[in-house]
């Protein structure tokens, strides 16, 4: 599957955030901005290694830019989360296999489901984004436990 893959201003990212411009925020973005799927901290560990942070350290970084909107989490299960860079014009939902962590992008999305949530509201009048993942088991691991 081939996906264009939309670079973001990494630093101006930051700026705009106001975080500082550390050599692993630095990292982490553009390794999330490399990926067309999204990765666990074990595999941004790995790949941000030259930072030499801890996972404590890693842990904090991510959670500064969740918060900020910058990356979302996907949480598979209590201890699986997968993080992926936010890119609002190449919108895609996942399916997860809570077994082995493949990740597949599908182009099916609820956007239409938007309006019914905002009538159902009491209090919403606007829908401006969500967020839905898929858990499941993939080929592979069926295959393994038959
Ligand atoms: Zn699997
Ligand atoms: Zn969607």
């Amino acid at each position: 599957m081939t996906r264009q893959m939309q670079m973001i201003d990494i630093e101006g990212t930051l700026e705009e955030h106001g975080f500082r411009k550390t050599p692993l925020r630095l990292l982490l973005l553009e390794v999330l901005a490399h990926a067309s799927i999204p990765l666990p901290v074990s595999v941004l560990q790995r790949k941000t290694k030259k930072a030499g942070a801890d996972t404590a350290t890693i842990y904090r970084a991510l959670h500064a830019f969740v918060e900020a909107d910058i990356v979302t989490a996907l949480t598979v299960d209590k201890t699986k989360v997968l993080y992926e860079l936010n890119r609002p014009e190449t919108h895609l939902h996942h399916i997860v296999c809570d077994s082995c962590n493949t990740v597949e992008s599908i182009s099916f999305c609820v956007r239409s489901i938007d309006q019914q949530v905002v009538k159902q509201s009491r209090q919403f009048k606007k829908v401006h984004s969500h967020q839905l993942a898929f858990i499941g088991t993939c080929r592979k691991c069926l295959r393994a436990v038959r």
